[in-house]
């Protein structure tokens, strides 16, 4: 079905493309573009070209991130993937660390750069590297980015401690996560998997776009996570009555709007958001796409 022309990036990128313009035409849309979701910025084959320059450029895109285990469901193109994956999606990897540090349940965290301070002197500050979690047994050691004195007290202070019983007086610098920009890379992730699932239907209607504004910083949007519903952790959950959607990321559920909600619907929602779910036979359940699906799309395509 596909076919690989030796001047295409990978197997994948064509996949996705051709994915991407079959799902366009599902919408009444000619020629062979796809369209990256986010800016909706229409691209041609040149985009998945080894040569293609960095400004005309479509990059696979994982959803959710890969540092939680997300899978590659779409093509953005480069400037999108760019600013947001360093501005946002790298929030959902400090926050998986923060989870990782203090929940027995996880796998064990990378080890991270975290500060001893000390409450005695708290102008003697040692940069270390932390490995191991909160209840599992902690490492510290000791980074060469430090001053020497101040390594020595440090290192006094912590045998005072180690000969005396004594309790450590000190903070310890923890892995660090913006909440908000947490939620917006969340938002973003719930986007590109609705996108992978239900295609330009979903990503050019208009709750989305507004979603879209919503991470791209150009309006404000709330962002609602929810506890999931056992057995739906990682579903998207469609309640069409309500005009809203939940896409399941593993530890909560995030709210979107679901196709041709109204915001003002959508908005009432996620005031009330628990008795949504509390409403569970209205719920409809996908599975999370794993790779680019557009259903909705190929299902206009069929009747047309
Ligand atoms: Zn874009």
């Amino acid at each position: 079905m596909f076919q690989l022309n030796s001047q295409d990036r990978s197997y994948k990128h064509r996949e996705l493309f051709d994915a991407g313009v079959e799902a366009l035409q599902g919408i009444g849309v000619e020629g062979k573009f796809y369209k990256c979701p986010i800016c909706q910025r229409d691209y041609d084959e040149r985009a998945i070209k080894k040569d293609a320059p960095t400004d005309y450029c479509l990059t696979l895109e994982h959803a959710p991130p890969d540092s939680i285990g997300g899978k590659v469901v779409a093509l953005t193109c480069k400037s999108c993937n760019n600013a947001l994956g360093s501005r946002l999606d790298s929030q959902i990897a400090a926050r998986e660390q923060f989870f990782r540090f203090i929940d027995p349940n996880r796998p064990d965290p990378k080890p991270f750069a975290g500060k001893i301070t000390l409450s005695e002197d708290p102008k003697t500050t040692t940069n270390v590297q932390i490995s191991g979690k909160i209840g599992g047994g902690i490492n510290i050691r000791a980074g060469n980015n430090n001053k020497p004195s101040n390594l020595v007290e440090t290192h006094k202070s912590l045998k005072k401690i180690h000969l005396s019983g004594d309790v450590f007086h000190g903070t310890l610098g923890l892995p660090a996560y913006n909440l908000s920009l947490a939620k917006l890379a969340f938002l973003k992730n719930a986007f590109l998997c609705l996108f992978g699932k239900f295609g330009y239907t979903y990503a050019l209607s208009k709750p989305a776009r507004y979603i879209a504004d919503g991470f791209l910083e150009k309006g404000d949007v709330e962002v609602v996570m929810l506890q999931p519903i056992s057995g739906f952790e990682n579903n998207i959950l469609v309640c069409e009555e309500f005009g809203v959607c939940f896409v399941g990321f593993g530890d909560f559920l995030l709210v979107c709007p679901w196709i041709n909600a109204s915001i003002e619907k959508y908005a009432a929602a996620c005031q009330t958001p628990d008795s949504l779910l509390g409403n569970y036979k209205s719920l409809f359940p996908f599975e999370m796409p794993l790779k680019l699906e557009a259903i909705l799309d190929k299902r206009s395509s069929r009747k047309a």
